[in-house]
Parts: C-alpha cells; sequence; structure tokens
C-alpha cells in the first residue's frame, strides 16, 4: 500500500476497532494534532474477521475495510507476543489462545508448558494500518524485546503482561505502572512511528 500522507489538522479519522480502551487512547494520542477521532463502534461498523497471516495483513484488512465503509481514513492495529521457543507463537493468535473466556492464566501456561528450556526470548509487535478510501495506505511497526518469566507476576495492565520481562528490566510489565510501559511498549513505538510518518 502506498499513502497519501500526511494526515491533515481538521481531519476526521476512523479508528477500526470497538475496543473502548484504545478509543480514549487513540483520541488522546491525536488530540494535540487536531485530529477528530470516530470509532468503528460508534458508526456501527461490522469487524471483519482477521484472516490474515501476519500483523501487517490483519492491521491492513480492518483499516481497509473501515476506510471503504466511511469514505474516510482510516486506522487500525493488530498486536500480539512471540515466542522465540515457539516459533513466533502464539503471534497474531495471541487473542485467540485466551478463548472467548478470555482466560490469560491459561494461555501464560500454555506458553510456560511450551518453552521447556532455557531459551526464553519474546517480543511484542504492535502494526499500526493507515489506509484511505481509494485502497491506499501504510504500515507502521512497533516491537519491545524482552524475556518470558518463569511464572506471572504483577496486576497491572492486561493479556501476557505478567510473564514479560522487557530486556533492561527486572520487572514484568504487569509490575509497572501505565506511564512506565507506555513509555517503551510496542504499541507506543508503532504510534511514534505512524506520528512521524503521517502528523505534522
Ligand atoms: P489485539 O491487537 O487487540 O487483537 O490484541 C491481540 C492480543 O495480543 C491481546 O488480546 C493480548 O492478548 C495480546 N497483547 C497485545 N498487546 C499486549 C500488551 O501490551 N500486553 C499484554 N498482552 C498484549
Amino acid at each position: 500500500m502506498s499513502a497519501t500522507l500526511p494526515l491533515k489538522a481538521g481531519s476526521r479519522l476512523v479508528l477500526a476497532s470497538h475496543n473502548k480502551g484504545k478509543l480514549v487512547e487513540f483520541t488522546a494520542l491525536l488530540a494535540p494534532y487536531d485530529i477528530e477521532v470516530i470509532s468503528a463502534g460508534e458508526l456501527n461498523l461490522p469487524e471483519p474477521e482477521e484472516t490474515a497471516t501476519t500483523f501487517e495483513g490483519n492491521a491492513q484488512l480492518k483499516a481497509l475495510a473501515a476506510a471503504k465503509a466511511t469514505g474516510l481514513p482510516a486506522l487500525a492495529d493488530d498486536s500480539g507476543l512471540c515466542v522465540s521457543a515457539l516459533g513466533g507463537a502464539p503471534g497474531i493468535y495471541s487473542a485467540r489462545w485466551a478463548g472467548p473466556e478470555k482466560d490469560f492464566p491459561a494461555a501464560m501456561k500454555r506458553i510456560e508448558d511450551g518453552i521447556g528450556g532455557d531459551e526464553r526470548d519474546a517480543w511484542f509487535i504492535c502494526v499500526l494500518a493507515l489506509a484511505f478510501p481509494d485502497g491506499s495506505g501504510k504500515c507502521f511497526e512497533g516491537r519491545i524485546d524482552g524475556t518470558i518469566a518463569p511464572e506471572p507476576r504483577g496486576a497491572a495492565g492486561h493479556g501476557y503482561d505478567p510473564i514479560f520481562v522487557p530486556v533492561g528490566e527486572s520487572r514484568t510489565f504487569a509490575e509497572m505502572t501505565d506511564a512506565e510501559k507506555n513509555a517503551i511498549s510496542h504499541r507506543a513505538r508503532a504510534f511514534e512511528a505512524f506520528r512521524e510518518g503521517c502528523l505534522s
């Protein structure tokens, strides 16, 4: 995808997510640039199935569907945890490993059981895709490297935060404050790349 960049002040942007937390987060991030954020949920847009095999592919298909349905630029993200000893799994299946019950303790145990050795390297990826109604667009990736803790620690955050120790830290993401995590997270890094590429 190529893109019509940057986004101009006063633009309206659809956030291709039904997650209220993401709407709040992106509205705050985009507020200084005078970009109005509207969520796919507010517009009752259908959620496309994540049928791609890469983070980029899934982010793109969500952004493109929202851009085409609304005639507005759209932003979508896809993220997950990749574990070296598991060949990069759960990766794009990170949410699906927790099942419909969002059973992350079970998903974290599945990771621990699968590792079975000393190779504990892991990384979080976030890809942000910006798409325009004409089909053009661009992706921005953020990544944070770390290791998998031997057992879950900490009560903050969400998902796999209790088992992820970022490089240079001894605490898991779930033992950090939101501000500490947001200063280094894959999501923050992807947004930084998006900000540099698209916002003036
Ligand atoms: P999605 O991109 O919102 O579909 O999220 C994918 C899944 O990746 C989430 O359900 C979590 O399981 C996992 N994930 C993504 N980012 C994080 C994070 O910052 N901490 C913990 N888990 C995460």
